[in-house]
């Protein structure tokens, strides 16, 4: 038995599956992983894991991985070497860039791999190829979170911890289902509510599990937050219970803010919210009431065409009511993918270099121009709404994708699939064969978390390593190594020989990870940004200072954006979003038996009311239909939605059913996150059970 047990080998990693960062070990024998151990050493989770951390990885052994690099003949994919696919891959973007261009070429990075390598990624799009055009699929859930804060409190990030959530005295969740999205930070919270006396008020438009548990659970109409959040704060201003010291000493902006918010009566919010005044009275009083609030926010929110604007308005209301920088208040925008936070932060964005310095800013540029020995374009280049905008229009020609599934992710899919159909040229890097890699010239095989070393940063900005447990499989290879033979075939001389030495690099560029290195995140070591040069990094943000020069929070007005209508045949308000059991485009977790045998497929929930009005059954197949295409679903019944609610899962692999089919292309005014959650739909029952 001991002979056995020397032949496992337990190797620290950092989950995949979301932006709560949990940490555990893995147990393997040769290429078989035994079990997923957490260990209370683990910074986030201690001993605790949700069903994908625990069973969400044999995906990593299966068949479907992609093996070997492969070229499209014609209607085929053939398998290549390495250097065939490089060197094409190389001449074609050369030729592209002589003819039209560098920004006739798009660069799409992940939001799954690792801080090192989108911020090599980055690197390649602007120090090697000369083009901003840059983006990940933060421009797809949290960038009008992002936005708002940094009009705000001028630092897009959580204001603290997961630690900091527990130890409030009020969090309200508005638009996010944590208990499935977030599942460990969702356990702290529930927690803290049954055994610490924490409340919790829950705002949505469906009743998931912490809506069940809330002190208080309120339904809006759907695309009216800004409304509502704006009556509470007017509320509280009008009975006198602002924080006037707090406003006094670190607010700017106050008499400006508070004249925008006259509109804002208890009648009006009534009238386009839904909500009754007296709602609206006992969420202001609660919040008067408690020593410490802190928001927590997700794509509930943030997927509407105001999306930046109701973010805004949290942070106002925070800061109304001197909810920043003590333990226990302040804004918590929950970052979905486990490194949508790391991609940002490292860069992959069209107008910032890593650790949000504006590529615009001349002293910037030229901090970077020495360090890489280039000469950077100064105008911030597409988001990824904007690049397929761009393609449609026959001016951008290329585009350079790995880890992301945008023809899945993206709304109103046909529109993004008749995109990449116009394409001269299209790379796709991934680890399967994913819908878009259907659309690629050359696929290239990349290598998962358990197959590389590398940081992913979680919600709470917190940075930690993970350890490589197995060698890629077939010729894959991590993304990091991809992308410096890809430079170095364009004529850049990389010679980066561990991932530390590519963080050790954006340390000694970036002043928020000036005292990040591999070194001090050695095993179940852990730093939250910004770190500084003597090395104290910062679990609560905005305790003396706000992230503008002066030090002081603004204040920013902010008007109602009306949400999308499809129009009076369109009558059924879809919603979507995601399933504990299975993660975003199910790319991974489908291919993981410990999981699909336990949740085979998506459905879509329909209301009693309107099962009773349409006579059918949980179990029924319908057909729905937006202005922009058609799904087939099969329906459960649950009062979870009400009235002409519907809510359809987002993990769908399946051509047929997947909810992009449905969704438009309108968007976010300021960040173009799309509207995902602004859809009009008829149904027609096909099998009534
Ligand atoms: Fe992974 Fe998130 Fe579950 Fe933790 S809560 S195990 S990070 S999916």
């Amino acid at each position: 038995a001991a002979m056995r047990k020397s032949r496992i080998k337990r190797t620290k990693t950092v989950c995949t599956y979301c932006g709560v960062g949990c940490s555990f070990e893995v147990w393997t024998k040769d290429r078989h992983i035994l079990k997923i151990e957490p260990q209370t050493e683990a910074p986030v989770n201690g001993i605790s894991t949700c069903i994908k951390g625990k069973f969400g990885w044999d995906f990593v052994n299966s068949e479907e991985r992609l093996t070997t690099p492969l070229i499209r003949k014609g209607d085929r994919f053939v398998e290549a070497t390495w250097n065939e696919a490089l060197d094409l891959i190389a001449s074609k973007l050369t030729e592209l860039k002589d003819a039209h261009g560098p920004d006739s070429i798009g660069y799409i990075a992940s939001s799954k791999c690792s801080n090192e390598e989108n911020y090599l990624f980055q690197k390649l799009a602007r120090a090697v190829m000369g083009t901003n055009n840059v983006d990940n699929c933060s421009r797809y859930c949290q960038s009008p979170a992002t936005a708002g804060l940094m009009r705000t409190v001028g630092i897009g990030g959580d204001s603290g911890t997961i630690h900091d959530i527990a130890s409030s005295d009020l969090v309200l969740v508005i638009g996010a289902n944590p208990a499935e999205s977030h599942p460990v930070l969702a356990t702290r919270v529930k927690r803290a509510h049954k055994l610490h006396g924490q409340k919790l008020v829950v705002i949505d438009l469906r009743k998931h599990e912490l809506a069940e548990r809330a002190d208080l659970f309120l339904r809006p109409k759907p695309g009216t937050d800004l409304i509502w959040l704006s009556a509470v704060t007017k509320y509280i201003i009008d009975q006198g219970w602002e924080d006037d010291s707090f406003l006094e000493n670190r607010v700017d902006g106050l008499d400006k803010y508070v004249q925008s918010l006259e509109t804002y009566t208890l009648d009006y919010a009534e009238e386009q919210t839904g909500l009754s005044k007296a709602d609206i009275i006992q969420l202001a009083t609660m919040i008067h009431e408690a020593k410490s609030v802190c928001a927590l926010w997700a794509m509930g929110v943030t997927q509407h065409m105001g999306a930046t604007d109701t973010s805004t308005a949290i942070s106002n209301l925070l800061i109304i009511t001197g909810n920043y920088g003590r333990p226990g208040t302040g804004a918590y925008p929950l970052r979905g993918h486990n490194n949508v936070q790391g991609a940002c932060d490292f860069g992959t964005m069209p107008a910032w270099f890593p650790g949000y310095e504006a590529v615009q800013d001349d002293a910037v540029r030229a901090r970077y121009e020495q360090a890489w020995g280039v000469k950077l374009p100064e105008k911030p280049g597409l988001n990824n709404h904007q690049m397929v905008e761009s393609i449609h229009e026959g001016k951008l020609r290329a585009l350079y994708l790995f880890g992301e599934d945008m023809a899945l992710v993206d709304s109103n899919s046909n529109h993004v699939e008749d995109a990449f159909d116009k394409l001269d040229f299209f790379v796709v890097q991934d680890i399967f064969f994913s819908r878009t890699a259907q659309f690629a010239d050359v696929i290239l095989p990349a290598a998962p978390s358990l197959e590389k070393e590398g940081t992913f940063t979680n919600t709470e900005r917190r940075i930690q390593r993970f350890y490589k447990v197995f060698e890629p499989l077939g010729v894959s290879k991590p993304d990091w190594e991809i992308f410096q033979e890809i430079a170095n075939r364009l004529g850049a001389n990389w010679h980066y020989k561990h991932p530390g030495e590519i963080m050790a690099e954006a340390a000694s560029l970036a002043p928020i990870f000036a005292g990040v290195s591999y070194e001090r995140l050695e095993g179940w070591n852990s730093l939250l940004w910004p770190v500084a040069a003597d090395g104290e990094d910062t679990p609560l943000l905005f305790k003396e200072q706000f992230g503008f020069p002066n030090g002081k929070a603004r204040l920013f007005p902010v008007e109602w954006t009306p949400p999308f209508e499809a129009g009076e045949e369109f009558n059924l308000h879809l919603n979507n979003g995601r399933l504990l059991e299975h993660f975003h485009e199910g790319n991974m977790t489908y291919k993981s038996e410990g999981i699909t045998h336990k949740v085979p497929s998506e459905w879509l929930e329909v209301s009693p009311e309107l099962a009773k009005e349409r006579e059918i059954e949980s179990g029924a197949l319908v057909r729905l239909t937006s202005p922009y295409g058609q799904v087939k679903v099969r329906v459960e019944v649950t009062d979870r939605v009400q009235g002409n609610e519907l809510y359809l899962t987002m993990n769908s692999t399946d051509e047929g059913s997947a909810v992009n089919r449905l969704t438009s292309s309108y968007h976010d005014r300021i960040t173009h996150t799309p509207n995902y959650k602004e859809m009009g739909v008829k149904m027609e029952v096909l099998e009534p059970s």
